[in-house]
């Protein structure tokens, strides 16, 4: 969520298989649920389009609400909501309000402008764990009118040793209904025996993984926790050691191709249309209003258009 620094987001440049770590960062989100931010990190912003993961849990709780993130608005990006554990509330000013569980995708376009709230729901199984992502839209799709989509169930793509649930585009030619505007993959792989785990990639992407549960190895790196490994480009396949119940989210996507400036949570290209953003926002006018939710509204924070690096 959000980050008060404007970041200067330059594609990547890798041209070959590469394998570089990323060590996630502790933020804590409004509401205060504190997540582990493997994207975007110093030296790495972007994953093809993918521009921004969190991971939280897995926790348990009782009578508290871990996950209390009131109204605010986006720009330019979609955000990729995906449970392993637990519930979320979404309610947007489009008017959709959503529960979604484990296994199940929310995917909102903010497009020219949207609001919206999430929050652990009254009635819960005290449990949470899962990822929030975000996707760059291009230039050419950046602007479109917001929409709100909730996918009760995705495919599975077979693997050597293992599945993968779609998210986003394709993954061993089993496609995804949600909508993407580039070419991309995001899966969620989880191995089903202690054999070799074998995912097919399309070798035009570049890629990353990150390791959500139990214990990988890619050749004799063992994977770490909260840490993204950055894959580069150019491989058609990756091969893993997995214990048996082991889970990764695998991104990837065609170089994006085009720099952009992420600010709390917008995703732009220049700094005027960001201080654009931040005013309508805080005049009340473009991002409409959250109905149905009780707590405040989130005020931006303090612009400043000196772009920054991400914090270590
Ligand atoms: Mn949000």
């Amino acid at each position: 969520m959000p980050s008060a620094d404007v970041l200067d987001c330059q594609p990547g440049l890798a041209s070959a298989p590469i394998l570089e770590s990323y060590p996630a960062r502790q933020a804590a989100l409004p509401g205060g649920l504190v997540v582990r931010r493997a994207l975007p990190r110093a030296g790495r912003r972007l994953v093809g389009p993918w521009c921004f993961l969190d991971h939280y849990g897995p926790l348990a709780f009782g009578a508290d609400k871990p996950m209390s993130i009131g109204p605010h608005p986006h720009i330019g990006l979609q955000t990729v909501t995906w449970l392993i554990e637990g519930e979320a509330l979404h309610r947007d000013s489009l008017g959709n309000e959503r529960l979604i569980r484990p296994g199940q995708l929310n995917l909102m376009t903010a497009g020219f402008g949207i609001s919206h709230s999430e929050e652990t729901p009254q009635r819960n199984s005290g449990r949470l764990h899962g990822v929030q992502l975000w996707v760059a839209l291009p230039e050419a799709r950046r602007h479109l009118p917001p929409s709100f989509d909730h996918y009760p169930e995705l495919p599975a793509a077979a693997l050597g040793g293992g599945r993968a649930v779609v998210l986003m585009g394709e993954l061993n030619g089993v496609r995804s209904p949600a909508t993407a505007h580039s070419r991309m993959v995001g899966a969620d792989i989880v191995a089903s025996d202690d054999a070799d785990l074998n995912v097919p990639l399309d070798s035009s992407f570049e890629h990353a993984l990150i390791l959500i549960d139990g214990d990988v190895a890619l050749g004799d790196r063992k994977l770490e926790s909260s840490t993204l490994y950055y894959l580069g480009t150019g491989r058609d396949a990756v091969t893993l050691t997995a214990r048996t119940g082991s889970r990764l989210m695998l991104l990837g996507g065609a170089p994006f191709g085009e720099s952009i400036l992420m600010w709390w949570n917008f995703v732009g290209r220049t700094p005027e249309e960001i201080a654009k953003a931040r005013n309508d926002w805080e005049q009340g006018s473009r991002f409409g209003s959250v109905a149905g939710h009780l707590g405040d509204r989130i005020p931006a924070p303090p612009l400043s258009l000196r772009p920054q690096r991400p914090r270590g």
